[in-house]
């Protein structure tokens, strides 16, 4: 019997696997499922890590390997605007980082750190099930789990990793709570003339927000938001006539715009676990919650998430006791849940705010937007908050492991 085993082997799992073999050595059997490892489809998908998310990886010695891929985000701009304004009058930015001489986050390209997660995994020798998990079932002794293949594997804690459809959530029947947007946010890499000097732009139009991150080199991500049908139709559009959108969007500041890679779009939605926790097991990442990625902190939560559970897990562990306690998964539950309420609540005032073109209400939006870019201590604490800096900071996320 495995001391944990985690369902799904995407960023959070990966990392939460590889932060229990480097914290509690090879003698504590962890394992991870995933038949997507080492197979994954190139995507062009990216996202903006945190100074506390930063430092998670530098706990675990990932941060060194993928140093070099990312780019730092050295000021912010935001806009309330229309698709067609000539002009977008700036009316929040951020220019000061979360803590001196650092970034305020670094944009990576997910298979860049995926990528850098599986080859220290498999360097570190964490078990590695290569499979598709069907069939859990939990009791007071033990977690089991029987994969596609028939294959079965019992471990102490169950943890699910496994995304926004998991399995292991539905087979604990916990509730969730949220709404479809009814948006899609459309991501592709794109290059340019001019240097975009470390600046991330994000207007926000009627529609969703239109965000354009810098990438290493002459490129930025976007991650444009439009209702599901405009979604798909804009994926349809040959690559000038989808340039030509984009530009509308975000104008000509960066010169000429080109394709790096085909565009794709993903569904939008809110949900929320109402427990992350059931008899031996814990959720993490977007198994545990999805929000809007409008503020850049879906994977930022998943890194806190596994920084929480695994300081949870540190003190059973190391006094031979049993990870998968109650008392040990309640701590995590009381650590993550109202966080990740707040910042779900957060996200989604946020589309409900923007997401319209009433007149008094953008006289109203802007106006708050101009007073917090006069107000530089509340700015600093929203950066803060943002870079996962403020409150009870998990060990991992002070760069340390447990
Ligand atoms: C457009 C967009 C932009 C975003 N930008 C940002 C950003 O800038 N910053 C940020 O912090 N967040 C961002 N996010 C959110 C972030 O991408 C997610 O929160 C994060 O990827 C979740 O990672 P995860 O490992 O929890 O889940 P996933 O990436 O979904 O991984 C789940 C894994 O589980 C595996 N799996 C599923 N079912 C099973 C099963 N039954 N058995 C075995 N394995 C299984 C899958 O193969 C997969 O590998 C963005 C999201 C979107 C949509």
């Amino acid at each position: 019997m495995r001391d944990v085993l985690v369902v799904g082997g995407g960023i959070a799992g990966l990392s939460f696997a590889l932060a229990l073999r480097r914290s509690f050595g090879p003698d504590f059997a962890v394992s991870v499922i995933d038949g997507e490892f080492g197979a994954r489809l190139p995507s062009a998908r990216a996202s903006a890590l945190t100074a506390g998310s930063r430092r998670v990886l530098e706990a675990l010695d990932i941060w060194p390997r993928i140093e070099s891929d990312a780019q730092p985000i050295l000021k912010m701009t935001i806009t309330d605007s229309r698709r067609n304004d000539a002009v977008r009058p700036e009316f929040l930015h951020f220019d000061m980082p979360a803590e001196p001489g650092a970034a305020y986050a670094h944009m990576i390209h997910n298979s860049d750190l995926t990528s850098a997660l599986e080859q220290e995994i498999v360097a570190n020798g964490v078990d590695v099930i290569r499979g598709h998990a069907a069939r859990i079932v939990v009791s007071d002794r033990k977690a089991s789990v029987r994969l596609m293949d028939g294959r079965q594997i019992e471990a102490s804690l169950l943890v699910g990793a496994d995304g926004a459809f998991s399995r292991v959530r539905n087979a604990l029947n916990i509730q969730t709570i949220g709404r479809d947007y009814g948006r899609s946010a459309i991501v592709a890499t794109m290059a340019h003339d001019v240097d975009h000097e470390g600046c991330a732009t994000q207007h926000f139009l009627p529609a969703g927000p239109f965000a354009m991150l810098p990438l290493r080199g002459r490129q930025s991500s976007i991650v444009w938001t439009e209702r599901t049908d405009d979604a798909a139709a804009a994926l349809r559009l040959d690559d000038s006539d989808f340039i030509e959108q984009v530009e509308r969007r975000f104008g000509f500041s960066l010169g000429p715009l080109s394709l790096v890679d085909r565009p794709a779009a993903y569904p939008l939605r809110l949900q929320v676990s109402r427990r992350f926790i059931g008899t031996r097991t814990a959720l993490i990442g977007d198994a545990a919650r999805v929000i809007h990625p409008l503020a850049g902190q879906g994977l930022n939560l998943a890194f806190r998430d596994l920084a929480a559970l695994i300081d949870c897990v540190a003190q059973p562990v190391r006094l031979g006791l049993d990870p998968g306690g109650p008392s040990c998964l309640e701590g995590y539950q009381r650590a993550r849940l109202f966080d990740s309420v707040a910042m779900a609540a957060a996200t989604d005032g946020l589309h409900r705010l923007f997401a319209n073109d009433l007149g008094p209400l953008r006289l109203l939006r802007d106006m708050g937007l101009g007073l917090v870019d006069r107000a530089p201590r509340l700015k600093r604490a929203l950066i803060r908050e943002a870079a996962g800096l403020q409150g009870q900071i998990p060990t991992l996320m002070r760069g340390r492991l447990p």
